[in-house]
């Protein structure tokens, strides 16, 4: 008797609060989410370079195509800063960079619409009134651009390393999670010898292969980019002009990215290169050299919101997804709101609960989408 109290004794000690799949930015997120609640963890990952590692890793909550704020832009952007910054200070490294966007007008017309927008309630933090008309070096159009003040760019493969790098030997496994060895109970779960009170399956598009969570309406969307060496383009600003071009280092720069949801794969392809080609050609004039062509798919829903909650028959498996084109921004609040659900019961904001989505577990051969 006082034997199996002793196991289990050591059974509760060593029980970690989460095991982690994925180590993209929702996984790196919630694991510092975890940190800053002083609660332990095991991350599984595979390793293989994911969307967050093709990211430009821009961080900016407005919508330059309609002049509007991102959905819970503000309140992302609040949360997201200090949270990158904590991590900064810990590790004394610098990630996230401070960068404006300069967004170019398409026509004249536009400046009207820009100066508009800058007045409004929210968007005046960000879109400076004031218009310029001469271009940056480099830059072909000549209808002028504004400025997006108080936006940055995550360092987002250093962070990702520098963090993989810390973690010790007793919190990392470097594979892909094989579903079949997982064993549920109704008060934890193990794998392969770890055990933890729950699991948080963070795996991008890679969800499309979790065995409980694959009902849900993971669309993905393909991107592909270029990084391009560009000796004479200006490294203090980010540019938009039909794509994004970012300063990455020396004359290094990404640009992109094309958009695609027939195309499930991480092939680039001779279509994508022709649209990156066109919309460089119209953005700039001054020589290039494509280094490296990239593509990944991004984790995006069918109603465009992400995928946050438990599973409805475990209560114990739980979704971290859904990051879509917005994964900086939104994945540090997403964290806390995840853990306050599992740790607190308190309840997620219904736009991200994927109770939203029941029907399609209850009624699965239905065609939802
Ligand atoms: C070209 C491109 C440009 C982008 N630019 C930006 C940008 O500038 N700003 C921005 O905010 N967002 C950007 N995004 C979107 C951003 O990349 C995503 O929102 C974000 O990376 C998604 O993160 P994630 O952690 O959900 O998925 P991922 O980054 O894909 O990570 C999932 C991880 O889970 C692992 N995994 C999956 N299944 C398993 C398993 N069974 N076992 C173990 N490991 C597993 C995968 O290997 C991977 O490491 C861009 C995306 C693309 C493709």
């Amino acid at each position: 008797m006082e034997t199996l109290a002793l196991f289990f004794m050591i059974f509760l000690q060593n029980m970690k609060h989460s095991i982690i799949v994925g180590l993209g930015l929702a996984g790196l997120n919630y694991a510092l989410q975890l940190q800053k609640e002083k609660k332990d963890f095991f991350i599984i990952d595979t390793g293989i370079k994911n969307a967050s590692r093709n990211a430009a890793g821009i961080c900016n909550p407005t919508v330059l195509k309609r002049y509007t704020m991102s959905w819970y832009g503000s309140e992302f952007i609040e949360y997201a800063l200090p949270h990158y910054r904590s991590f900064e200070s810990k590790i004394n490294e610098s990630f996230y960079q401070d960068l404006p966007i300069h967004k170019y007008f398409n026509r004249t017309s536009e400046q009207n619409d820009w100066s508009i927008a800058s007045h409004k309630k929210e968007l005046n933090k960000f879109l400076e009134p004031q218009i310029t008309n001469n271009s940056n070096p480099g830059i072909k159009r000549k209808n002028g651009y504004g400025s997006v003040q108080n936006v940055g760019r995550l360092k987002v493969s250093l962070i990702l390393d520098r963090f993989t790098k810390n973690l010790l030997a007793t919190e990392y496994l470097n594979e892909a999670l094989d579903y079949d060895s997982l064993e549920i109970d109704d008060n934890h779960v193990i794998y392969k010898g770890i055990v933890a009170q729950q699991i948080v399956f963070c795996e991008g598009y890679g969800l499309k292969k979790n065995p409980w969570f694959n009902y849900l309406p993971l669309i993905g969307s393909k991107g592909e980019y270029f990084l391009i060496k560009a000796p004479k383009l200006s490294r203090k600003q980010i540019v938009k002009g039909g794509v994004f071009i970012l300063p990455m280092g020396t004359d290094l720069f990404w640009a992109g990215a094309s958009f695609s949801s027939d195309d499930k794969t991480n092939e680039i392809t001779e279509k994508g290169k022709e649209w990156l080609l066109s919309k460089l050609e119209n953005l700039l004039d001054t020589p290039y050299e494509i280094i490296y062509h990239g593509a990944s798919i991004r984790p995006t829903v069918s109603d465009r919101r992400p995928l946050l909650g438990e599973h409805p028959i475990h209560k114990n498996l739980y979704i971290f997804n859904g990051l879509g084109t917005r994964g900086v921004l939104m994945a540090p609040l997403l964290s806390k709101w995840l853990f306050d659900f599992i740790s607190e019961k308190k309840e997620l904001p219904q736009a991200v609960a994927i109770n939203r989505f029941e029907t399609y577990f209850s009624s699965p051969k239905k065609k939802h989408v």
